[in-house]
């Protein structure tokens, strides 16, 4: 199909318009995921929720907006992809679906995978039906991606894993995982991995969730013990994981910098709808202090770091896209949105002053004191931002690369931790 034989944006913007006024939920505060204090079964409620919506939008012709019309997707633009965006702000979006079940996992799966498995997995992730997790970091570190441990050794037309990852946001609701393993010892480290599809629940596979300090239990720690994985769920080829991981990292880098066109909704962006209500004004406005010129200061700072962030992300995907930024570029708007992300959560609790030391879960204060205590989260999953620095400074730049000691031995002679062998 041409460029001129699909939909304008403007058309494809009035129909989406209209058919989210008709047919979808606004939104109503914070899904119970990211509500603080929610039980399990609230959460599995609203995991539920979100796959049923997922549904709706692909019922509707408004999900997978830039993927292939083979796989289920409308085959359409990241114009129209920010369109629909932009129209979707206010709706209850499925959002624990968007990263990284759509990408960077679904995104690594069209570049990669083979035909059978994109067949089978791409219409049912755009169908709400399959929830994808990334299974990169292990105890051992997370930074370093391609140190992993867990390791992979084939079996005729199966691979027998052992090892261990931490951290998956998530994988306890989850169906799979994109894994990075190590199928290969006697090779320099970033040549001996391969990346596996992995179904979550499984005999092989113990799960334990983590029960972080403010109660949270999202993350989870994977131990697998003589899992068979068959070859057939082999992404990429044998032993040249690192090619897979690259672009795996740079989808999920420009999900982070609110850049990829497979995200559906705002996500980082910080894109408002014209005319919307800001909610740093709202903010204010509840606190009694509007016309507090301290007060006026920092909501002012607030929407410049947002319009700005913005601006930089659509500007860097832009220029991805032209080819006129190298793909390493998708660091600069992961590491602005971070950056403006961390300030606001700050300029928020400064807002709410000591209205944030609200503790109760249910109290509306209590979002701003405890968005503060994880304001650092946002500088470390995905990538932190000092890996995000190195990435601009060696990659986008050309500095010279930071100093390594295993780029060029075997992987099994490289001194490790304590955690490693
Ligand atoms: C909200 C959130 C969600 C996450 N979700 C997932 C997930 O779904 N799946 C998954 O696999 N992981 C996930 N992670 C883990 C995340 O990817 C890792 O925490 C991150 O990569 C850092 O790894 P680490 O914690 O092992 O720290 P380390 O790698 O041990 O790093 C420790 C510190 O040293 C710094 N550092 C390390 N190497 C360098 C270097 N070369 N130059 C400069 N500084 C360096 C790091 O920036 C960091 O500050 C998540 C983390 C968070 C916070």
């Amino acid at each position: 199909m041409s460029d001129t034989d699909i939909e304008s944006v403007e058309d494809f913007r009035l129909r989406a318009r209209t058919w989210l006024a008709e047919n979808f939920p606004r939104a109503e505060g914070a899904d119970a995921f990211l509500r603080r204090g929610a039980s399990e079964e609230e959460e599995l409620a609203e995991i539920d929720r979100a796959r049923g919506l997922q549904r709706k939008l692909f019922d509707g012709g408004f999900a997978g907006v830039c993927f292939p019309r083979e796989y289920g997707g409308l085959g359409l633009t990241p114009d129209h992809q920010r369109a629909l965006n932009e129209e979707c702000v206010g709706y209850a979006l499925p959002r624990i679906l968007q990263v990284p079940t759509f990408v960077p996992c679904a995104a690594v799966l069209l570049e990669f995978g083979t035909e059978e498995q994109k067949q089978h997995h791409i219409p049912a992730i755009l169908k709400g039906e399959e929830i994808w997790m990334q299974f990169l970091s292990e105890p051992s570190g997370g930074s370093d991606v391609a140190g992993a441990l867990t390791t992979a050794v084939r079996d005729g037309d199966e691979w027998v894993v052992n090892g261990s990852k931490i951290w998956t946001t998530g994988a306890w609701f989850s169906d799979y995982g994109l894994c990075l393993l190590r199928t290969n010892w006697d090779v320099p480290k970033h040549r001996g991995l391969s990346v596996f599809i992995i179904k979550i629940h499984q005999p092989g596979i113990e799960l334990h969730r983590i029960e972080m300090i403010n109660g949270s239990r999202e993350f989870c720690q994977e131990f697998i013990t003589d899992l068979r994985v068959p070859d057939s769920d082999r992404v990429g080829d044998v032993d040249q994981g690192w090619t897979v991981g690259t672009r795996w990292m740079f989808h999920e880098k420009n999900a982070m910098g609110g850049g990829s066109p497979y995200v559906t909704g705002a996500l980082g962006g910080n894109r408002n709808r014209q005319g919307a209500a800001d909610p740093m004004v709202e903010l204010a406005q509840a606190t009694g202090h509007f016309d507090d010129p301290r007060v006026r200061d920092l909501v002012g700072e607030s929407y410049m770091l947002r319009a700005a962030g913005s601006a930089l992300s659509e500007r860097i995907a832009a220029g991805m896209r032209a080819g006129v930024f190298p793909d390493n570029s998708a660091a600069i708007a992961r590491l602005v949105n971070a950056v403006v992300q961390q300030r606001n959560v700050t300029i928020a609790l400064d807002l709410a002053g000591s209205n944030a030391a609200a503790t109760l879960a249910d109290d509306p204060w209590a979002e701003q004191g405890f968005n503060f205590l994880e304001r650092q989260t946002s500088g470390i999953g995905g990538g932190t931002t000092e890996m995000a620095r190195n990435n601009i400074s060696e990659r986008v730049l050309g500095m010279p690369r930071e100093m390594t000691h295993d780029k060029n031995i075997p992987f099994r002679d490289v001194p490790k931790g304590p955690s490693g062998n």
